[in-house]
């Protein structure tokens, strides 16, 4: 649903909430019941969540410039490995 803006002449701004892409050119206005006219606003994009709108642009950039790597992660260091015992010694290692 969307917000959509018209502007009655006589009482001033009124707001329709539809689905968005169903606006018609003009509305009845609720008070008088006169033609009002649709005004074009700029999008309150600003208004929302930082959050949710840094994983739509994410998800919006995953979908053409995925991010590709070039290499396995670094294996983790194995600082405290038990010493091969001598039986082993000889068996290959992966
Ligand atoms: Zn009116």
């Amino acid at each position: 649903m969307a917000r959509y803006a018209y502007r009655c002449d006589t009482d001033g701004p009124v707001e329709v909430v539809r689905p968005i892409g169903t606006a018609p050119a003009t509305v009845d206005c609720p008070s008088c019941g006169a033609t009002a006219s649709r005004v074009f606003t700029a999008p309150m994009l600003g208004l929302a969540d930082r959050g949710r709108m840094g994983l739509i642009d994410r998800t919006t950039a995953s979908a053409h410039e995925p991010q590709v790597v070039s290499a396995p992660p670094p294996r983790p260091l194995r600082r405290d490995a038990p010493a091969p015992h001598p039986a082993t010694r000889r068996l290959p290692r992966p």
